[in-house]
């Protein structure tokens, strides 16, 4: 497969490359497949379907064709993926997707885990080790440094700011040993990510250590993240005339969003021949993306914070990407979209509880809420999109919501028990812990203290890598 850049399509590149470099430093663009190559139809059709891991090399292949043998591509996808996606049937015309059953019960699983060994594959040839720096708000610290924990030839180290991160994510990030190391920031995220970015342009620092970013624009975290959609969505048109008694629903993937990396990938999981009818794009407060939708202007923003966190981002970075694959009336036809501020989180976590008995997260929720206003209430004509809600947009397949043949699929995408003081709240109990969560917090804390200071965290480097 040949690779090109959002900004320049006459930039070619392979895998090795784009994965390795992350984005295009010279125009600063984020790399694409050229094609995004349709899977066979009887491997579509199969039923019962194929296992996920099965639908994971067959999507896989292609993208890594000449770069990565099949006996290794195979090898990487089982290590990576040794939890599955589940399909849950909640209600009458919808589906829960959790994709929480990873090491840090978050999706970010699926991306990390697969990047990590790709890098570590491709670094093999390289004869020293790669050197990863994250600073991390929460979630994608704890993914990264998991994914990467014992992978050969690559170290990570992860920054946080020092009190400003929940008790669990703490933990999630501060308990490895090994190649997995953290720093507690006595600053903010800013900081953190000013550190960082002050490292990558030292030449002094780079002529001694290779460095590395991980971060979610990444191809290699992208493609990775289509695997999931592709595999639901056949479980869904094999299964739902059993649990929904909907004979062939048009699926919906309602996608709980904030830098639309995981839509971005659904997105190519049906160009792939996914059987999605469209999409829905739920946000928190930050709603960059159903606005723009709505009005056709882009406006990105600075970030609010709410209870679903891991969605605050006001200026998401896979637009780029989105709009590089297609025009505006293109989005409009596919999604429908949706946001809500953190009362309706709340109201979404209760509701669901009351209605379905399900626990869902505070991220999963606005995905609930998202569904339950278009399946029950359908498409506005108009809408203040400033008013949380359902945005003014039909998309092509608001006929099959009309007549009942939609089937959603709301993505869950992270496990409640990290968000527990909010579901408390909402639901007036805990949500249940899982044993690899009460497994890292009886861990001890290995963080290193860090003043803000570049020099401080330069020397640190220098002795410690
Ligand atoms: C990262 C994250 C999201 C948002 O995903 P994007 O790809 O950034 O849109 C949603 N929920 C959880 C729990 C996350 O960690």
């Amino acid at each position: 497969m040949i690779y090109t850049d959002t900004r320049d399509s006459s930039v070619k590149t392979t895998f090795k490359n784009a994965v390795l470099s992350g984005m295009n430093k010279e125009t600063g663009g984020l790399y694409i497949p050229v094609s995004f190559p349709k899977l066979d139809q009887d491997f579509l059709n199969k039923n019962p379907e194929p296992s996920f891991r099965e639908v994971a090399f067959q999507m896989a292949k292609p993208y890594v064709d000449g770069e990565i043998p099949d006996e290794d591509l195979m090898a990487i996808i089982q290590d990576a993926y040794n939890f599955n996606p589940k399909v849950v049937p909640l209600d009458k015309n919808s589906y829960v997707l959790e994709l929480f059953h990873g090491p840090t019960c978050a999706f970010k699983d699926f991306g990390a885990r697969f990047m990590a060994r790709v890098m570590s594959y491709f670094n093999k040839d390289e004869g020293s080790n790669l050197h990863i720096l994250v600073a991390t708000s929460g979630d994608t610290g704890s993914a990264v440094g998991s994914a990467f924990h014992n992978v050969p030839g690559i170290d990570v180290t992860i920054l946080y700011p020092e009190g400003k991160i929940s008790h669990i994510q703490e933990k999630q990030l501060s308990t490895f040993t090994g190649n997995v190391r953290a720093l507690k920031v006595k600053g903010t995220f800013d900081d953190c990510q000013k550190l960082v970015k002050t490292a990558f342009t030292d030449e002094e620092l780079r002529a001694k250590l290779r460095l590395s970013s991980a971060n979610s624009i990444n191809i290699s975290r992208l493609l990775p993240q289509a695997f999931y959609y592709m595999y639901s969505s056949l479980v869904v048109k094999n299964r739902s005339a059993l649990d929904t008694k909907i004979e062939n629903p048009d699926v919906v993937m309602v996608v709980p969003s904030g830098n639309f990396g995981n839509l971005t990938s659904g997105l190519i999981a049906k160009e792939m021949g996914a059987p999605i009818a469209g999409f829905v794009a739920a946000t928190n407060s930050n709603r960059t993306i159903p606005d723009w939708i709505a009005t056709g202007d882009y406006n990105a923003r600075p970030s609010v914070e709410t209870f679903a966190n891991a969605m605050d981002v006001g200026a998401p970075s896979n637009y780029e990407r989105i709009k590089a694959m297609y025009t505006l009336d293109q989005v409009r036809e596919m999604f429908g979209s949706y946001w809500t501020d953190n009362e309706g989180i709340k109201d979404g976590i209760k509701k669901c509880n009351e209605k379905t008995g399900y626990i869902i997260d505070p991220h999963g929720a606005i995905g609930y809420q998202a569904w339950e206003a278009i399946k029950n209430e359908g498409f506005p004509a108009s809408a203040d999109y400033e008013k949380p809600g359902v945005t003014a947009n039909k998309p092509a397949w608001a006929s099959s919501v009309e007549n009942k043949t939609a089937v959603g699929v709301i993505l869950e995408t992270a496990n409640p028990a990290k968000f527990g003081n909010v579901v408390c709240d909402a639901i007036g109990r805990e949500p249940p812990v899982p044993q690899r969560l009460i497994d890292i917090m009886n861990l001890p804390d290995q963080a290193v203290s860090m003043e803000n200071d570049y020099e401080q965290f330069k020397a640190w480097l220098l002795a410690n890598l």
